[in-house]
């Protein structure tokens, strides 16, 4: 109870992890607390918007933001991300134009080039003039046929790979093929423990659920909060609130008012039969909440497939997605969206929507018919800052004082969102001013591959998932 702590962090998402990282690295004391037996256990991630490609809705902005924060992210976590790119395309049946989904690729491009400029170690998704590929109906009558390559490098070997599994003839012209790669949160989760478990300025408390924090700021102490657990309390200077979609949990419980939308997602493992050579995310645009919503087949290895579709019957759900209220800052799901978030799934709907999404995905590759269940969902609920659900960046807000609040809305924000809580405990004095800040950090730096491979394999099996999972398809050195 004597000590105190510079900072203290609840909630061991990503968010959460990255700042603690963050703030080790400068030697800044912080005290990192997660209720469950490790971090990065909440709402999954599988795709890394290196440019925003899955929303065909989304500002300009946005897109490159994503793009700027992905690359941040991968540079800091490259042995979570599998170098594979994304085939998008959208049905004839869908609204979507294809000709504006290209201009921002064209926008995109220059700005890649302008990030590569500022630092030529952002390269990270090709060639700048390789970020994309679009193929037109003759393209894909040329290629279709051709024989598949096993370990596709070129966009033409993997848009091959792909048109020989899918009927085409249901999409509009032309196809892209973007450099959006995979972003395998097993991997994630294993190197950012294992640099936790090194790192000496932060104290990490796992199974350690915050109860109640009291707010002492009016009486001149040397900290400015106490954080209460079952055991213990302890005292901080600076708080950091990145509970995920329990974010307003704290809010209430210091009686500050704030909106969010909190959203319940899932999506769903497959397994299919050995096909020849690797292929590309797969990306079939469609207007979400409509039963066309856009269906999403993300390649594994060890012939496992991930699936999204953006229907009540498979991703979304009945009151899924809901908005906190001028009493309360923290929204509540309904009854069954808690039984399958906090208890777990009945087996028979794992079955049923996992079905709805092979179904889904086999409208356009009609031979993934054959594919079977082929593990639990990867399930969970996150934080939409605000009322517009479409927003894809959410950042971090400082409604007080010594408190920040992160309400990402895509992994790929939480260096982000580091990086402005570092600047302002700069700015309010909780630390002096750090010279030569870099987004580069040494205790993720010294993991070492097999170090990740073998704790992301035992954290991929404990969680109940195959353990080919915790692979790349692109084994990285
Ligand atoms: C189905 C689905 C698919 C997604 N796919 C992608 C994707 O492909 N790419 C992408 O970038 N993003 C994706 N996202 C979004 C991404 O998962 C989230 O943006 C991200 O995980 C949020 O991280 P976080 O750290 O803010 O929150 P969380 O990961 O929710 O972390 C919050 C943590 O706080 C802990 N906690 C809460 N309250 C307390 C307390 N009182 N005491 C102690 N601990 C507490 C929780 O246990 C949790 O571990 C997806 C989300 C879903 C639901």
């Amino acid at each position: 109870m004597n000590k105190v702590h510079k900072v203290g962090i609840i909630g061991g998402g990503v968010s959460g992890v990255v700042t603690a990282l963050e703030l080790s690295k400068y030697g800044i004391d912080n005290v990192l607390f997660e209720q469950e037996n490790s971090v990065v256990n909440g709402p999954p991630f599988c795709h890394l918007h290196a440019g925003g490609n899955l929303y065909p809705d989304i500002s300009d902005e946005q897109c490159r933001i994503l793009m700027k924060q992905s690359i941040e992210m991968a540079r800091l976590f490259p042995q979570s991300i599998d170098e594979r790119p994304t085939f998008i395309s959208i049905p004839k049946t869908q609204k979507y134009s294809v000709e504006n989904i290209q201009s921002r690729l064209d926008m995109l491009v220059d700005y890649y080039k302008s990030l590569i400029a500022e630092d030529a170690l952002n390269e990270i998704l090709g060639e700048p003039d390789q970020y994309y590929k679009t193929y037109s109906e003759e393209d894909l009558k040329e290629l279709s046929g051709k024989s598949s390559v096993q370990n596709p490098s070129t966009p033409d070997q993997w848009l091959i790979n792909a048109i020989n599994l899918i009927d085409y003839k249901k999409l509009k012209t032309p196809i892209i093929i973007v450099q959006e790669y995979g972003w395998n949160m097993f991997r994630l989760t294993a190197q950012a423990q294992l640099a936790l478990n090194k790192a000496e300025n932060c104290d990490l408390k796992i199974n350690t659920k915050v109860l109640d924090i009291k707010d002492l700021r009016d009486q001149d102490l040397d900290y400015n909060w106490e954080i209460h657990t079952e055991k213990e309390i302890y005292k901080v200077k600076y708080l950091v609130n990145s509970c995920g979609f329990k974010t307003g949990e704290i809010d209430d419980s210091l009686h500050i008012n704030s909106e969010r939308l909190i959203e319940f997602k899932a999506a769903y493992v497959s397994k299919w039969q050995p096909i020849e050579g690797l292929i590309p995310e797969l990306i079939f645009h469609g207007e979400r909440g409509t039963p066309g919503g856009m269906v999403q087949l993300t390649p594994y290895s060890g012939d496992y497939y991930q699936i999204h579709g953006m229907t009540k019957e498979i991703t979304l759900f009945k009151d899924g997605l809901i908005h906190s209220n001028e009493n309360e800052a923290q929204p509540k799901f309904n009854e069954d969206i808690n039984q399958k978030l906090f208890q777990g799934w009945e087996k028979v709907d794992v079955i049923s929507r996992t079905e709805n999404a092979i179904h889904s995905v086999s409208h356009f590759v009609p031979s993934f018919k054959t594919a079977t269940v082929g593990g639990p969902p990867l399930f969970g609920a996150q934080q939409i800052p605000g009322d517009d659900e479409t927003l894809r960046v959410g950042e971090v807000s400082f409604p007080h004082e010594s408190y920040a609040r992160s309400e990402i809305v895509k992994a790929s924000s939480a260096l982000t969102v580091a990086n402005q809580i570092i600047d302002k405990i700069q700015e309010e004095n909780i630390v002096s001013i750090i010279e030569n800040r870099t987004n580069k950090n040494a205790l993720l730096d010294a993991i070492s591959k097999d170090e990740i491979d073998e704790l992301a394999a035992e954290l991929t099996i404990e969680r109940g998932y195959p353990k080919a999972m915790s692979r790349l398809i692109i084994e990285r050195e």
